[in-house]
């Protein structure tokens, strides 16, 4: 080697270039000469540990300035000035470099800078920095060495800018192993051209291998995510980029959402998550459709708002390529991140457009995969609902039927004893006991038809959720006796033996009187309809836990504990053979527990088995202790006998017989009557007189029962008083309800009228007098009362 020389060395492998520089700075070192090294830390690392290895004592050579070295890199973009080596720079940096090895000694140089600019595509500012290089040495002589990858510098493109930089050396040292010594010159820059046309084919080969790969893996793939990654590993990989970025379009607005992401910290990806149509070097290609490089984003007007956010993540350069499907439609963003700046070759260039074609389908296909997919599982479970739906409308259906076969039974059974009957009064002359027996049998099968039809429209109520409660103060006590009194006539009757047991404590709650009332009634009746006779029945009021607690306990049959948990269910019978021993629809309990839930209480069933009785538990929540409801009404006794003892009432009705039938009934269960025919006749005597409760039937000719509470209110708002009012109507439709509720009647009996039920109601009103006039009173003092 002569004083001044500009070797070129080509390597294929790392281990050759470490020997290279370790010959020729070793040869320098011992031949006290001094040298600089310019390259990446694994390069310099490799070459002072061998240095030392052979015993170079490299401190004492630094100190003396003898062995100086730098990072290729950051020495390369010191010298750079928008990407090209910038002479006076050059000259500054190079220069302060040199001053500080020592200065009588001969200079070895070895660098790397060139081969860092060529690698990332910049072959002008290769050849422009080999250029410096050589003017440099024209002022001073030293021998220096650059290296380059020439397995890296595959490529047509390439094969130029090589020759081109073998021209700018005096000597050219191929890669590989074979005798240099010898060789002549020319032969070696050939065997150098040559090595680059290889390189190139092993680069095709490698990437076709590569591409053939990449799709191979993406066709086993069908879940978007794992597509997703596998493309972006596989850019990264044939960049050798350390990041990268795919963002998928947003379905919800323009721009992109990130889909996955390498290489970067949660600081980075948080800042690209979302990206805007035009936003950076991604949101750009997206708004542009086509390939955005930023070969340094320190300098690309395109990347400055994102240019810190790059800095803190640690690259120069990306490179954003469209996804863009068969059909045209753009689904996507793929980017690479490059550590330094990187302007990327014709081969990464067409590689990146292969790539993201085919990942492109790919996605594609995993979306309509997926797609798939999730159309044949809503199938499949539709179809499945399907399948439950029918076998629940089949069985509602079969449940249909049996409860119509049940009906047709449980009326005809009554309407032939009023057939069977009424054709005996008629024929012949009945005696008078024939008389009355036929007539009880008559009237006792009327009402349960009543009773059937009355909770087959329950339940319809129930079904269309028009049920409605017509909620007041109540006392359970005497809602219980009277369901108790109604039903003790047939428990005697069958030789059950009923008992009633009442907690003053938990008589007051707020509900719907004629709602509980018939609550308590059907759980007695079933209570006794399935027990036998010498059996018991018992009902007991509680107070339980701030609730009001109603247990009707019977030593009757039982109920399975495989029927216990349906025992509510509508159309549910435990026997439902058309030969069973008890009639019934199946209603009944289905009717209680909405009833209860309507009160927002609880109802449930117990029993040990069949043939061990059966105890149902109530539960109603009371109004707390200071509230109104739960004041003691000493002027209603539990167990009143009978039951309108000292209530004065106001019966208004059109129709004479309705008039002396009720006012009949009425004054039987003790109260004192008084009778209006017309609402004028009413209201003149209302100047006179202050009935407890005003019963008022609502049809009426010139003023209807609507028209007359609403001039009674009126007369009323002076006083302060209400009077309670009960209507009586055939019309139980729940608008006519609300309609009754709106003119100012407190609740409703329907027509035909169930004398229990008319007296249960009125008791239950005047039983709320008190308070109701009391609290009025505090409200509104009234000088004229009393
Ligand atoms: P119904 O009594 O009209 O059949 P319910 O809804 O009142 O309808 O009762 C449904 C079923 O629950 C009855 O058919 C019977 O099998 C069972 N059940 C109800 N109460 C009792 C009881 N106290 N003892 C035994 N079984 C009962």
């Amino acid at each position: 080697m002569s004083e001044s020389e500009h070797a070129v060395q080509f390597y294929d492998r790392e281990a050759s270039v470490v020997d290279s520089l370790t010959d020729f700075v070793g040869a320098g070192l011992m031949t006290d000469e001094a040298c600089l090294i310019i390259a990446p830390k694994g390069h310099r690392d490799a070459l002072e540990e061998r240095l030392r290895a052979v015993g170079f004592d490299l401190e004492t050579a630094h100190a003396s300035g003898r062995y100086q070295a730098y990072d290729a890199a950051d020495t390369l973009s010191s010298v750079l000035v928008d990407g090209a080596p910038d002479p006076e720079r050059f000259a500054e940096v190079v220069g302060g470099l040199l001053a500080r090895l020592d200065a009588g000694r001969r200079v070895r140089i070895f660098g790397e800078m060139v081969s860092l600019l060529l690698t990332g595509g910049r072959s002008d500012a290769t050849i422009a920095l080999e250029e410096l290089w050589n003017g440099l040495q024209a002022a001073q002589p030293f021998r220096l060495l650059c290296a380059y990858p020439i397995h890296l510098l595959g490529g047509s493109a390439l094969a130029h800018p090589i020759a081109q930089v073998c021209a700018r050396h005096s000597r050219v040292v191929p890669a590989g192993s074979y005798p240099r010594h010898g060789a002549v010159d020319e032969q070696l820059r050939a065997i150098v051209a040559l090595q680059q046309q290889a390189s190139s084919l092993q680069a095709a080969v490698d990437d076709l291998s590569r591409l053939h790969e990449m799709s191979a893996r993406l066709s086993s793939r069908l879940d978007v995510e794992s597509v997703l990654r596998e493309v972006l590993a596989s850019a990264m990989a044939m960049h050798d980029a350390g990041r990268g970025l795919l963002s998928l379009c947003d379905p919800e607005r323009p721009g992109l959402v990130l889909g996955v992401h390498a290489g970067f910290d949660e600081g980075f990806f948080k800042e690209v998550e979302r990206v805007p149509s035009g936003g950076g070097g991604c949101g750009t290609c997206y708004e542009e459709r086509r390939r955005i490089v930023i070969e340094d984003v320190e300098t690309d007007p395109i990347f400055a708002p994102y240019r810190e956010a790059a800095r803190r993540a640690g690259f120069r350069a990306c490179h954003s390529t469209p996804l863009v499907t068969q059909r045209g439609d753009i689904i996507g963003v793929l980017s690479v991140h490059f550590p330094l700046p990187h302007r990327p070759s014709e081969r990464e260039i067409r590689l990146m457009d292969l790539y993201t074609r085919i990942a492109a389908d790919a996605i594609e296909n995993a979306r309509l995969h997926r797609r798939l997919q999730q159309e044949l599982d809503d199938r499949r479970q539709s179809l499945a609902r399907e399948h439950m739906a029918r076998a629940e409308a089949e069985s509602a259906n079969r449940m249909k039927d049996e409860f119509l076969a049940t009906v047709s039974h449980e009326l005809r059974t009554p309407l032939n004893a009023i057939l069977g009957w009424a054709h005996i009064l008629r024929s012949g002359r009945p005696d008078e006991a024939t008389m009355a027996r036929g007539a009880e049998v008559i009237e006792r099968n009327a009402h349960t038809q009543a009773q059937l039809i009355e909770d087959i429209l329950d339940v319809s109520r129930v079904s269309t959720g028009s049920l409605r409660l017509h909620v007041g103060p109540v006392d359970l006590a005497s809602v219980i006796t009277t369901a108790t009194e109604s039903v003790r006539f047939a428990a005697e009757a069958k030789g059950v033996e009923l008992t009633v047991l009442l907690d003053e404590a938990a008589r007051h709650l707020s509900g719907d009187a004629g709602r509980l009332q018939q609550i308590v009634w059907n759980l007695l009746t079933n209570a006794i309809k399935f027990t036998d006779a010498g059996g018991r029945v018992e009902v007991q009021l509680t107070r339980v836990e701030g609730h009001a607690q109603i247990r009707v306990t019977d030593t009757g049959e039982g109920i399975a504990p495989e029927f216990l948990p349906f025992v509510f269910d509508r159309f549910r019978r435990a026997d439902s053979t058309i030969t069973r021993a008890h009639g019934g629809l199946g209603l009944g309990l289905a009717i209680v527990r909405h009833l209860v839930e309507l009160h927002e209480g609880t109802v449930h069933a117990e029993s040990p088995g069949e043939g061990y009785g059966s105890t149902f538990v109530i539960r109603l929540p009371m109004v707390d202790a200071a509230g109104e409801a739960q004041r003691p009404h000493p002027d209603v006794p539990a167990a009143a006998t009978p039951a309108l003892q000292g209530v004065q009432v106001l019966l208004v009705d059109d129709d004479q017989d309705a008039l002396d039938m009720l006012s009949l009934l009425l004054a039987t269960a003790g109260a004192s009557v008084r009778t209006a025919a017309s609402a004028a006749e009413a209201l003149a005597l209302l100047r006179w007189i202050r009935p407890d409760v005003l019963v008022s039937d609502l049809a009426m000719p010139d003023q209807d029962g609507y028209s007359l509470i609403r001039s009674l209110r009126v007369i009323e708002r002076e006083s302060g008083r209400e009077t309670p009012a009960v209507a009586l109507t055939a019309y139980v439709r729940v608008q006519d309800r609300a309609r009754a509720a709106a003119a100012g009647f407190n609740t409703f009996v329907k027509k035909p009228v169930n004398p229990e039920e008319l007296i249960g109601v009125i008791a239950g009103v005047a039983a709320t007098r008190g308070a109701t006039i009391g609290r009025v009173l505090r409200e509104r003092p009234d000088p004229r009362r009393d």
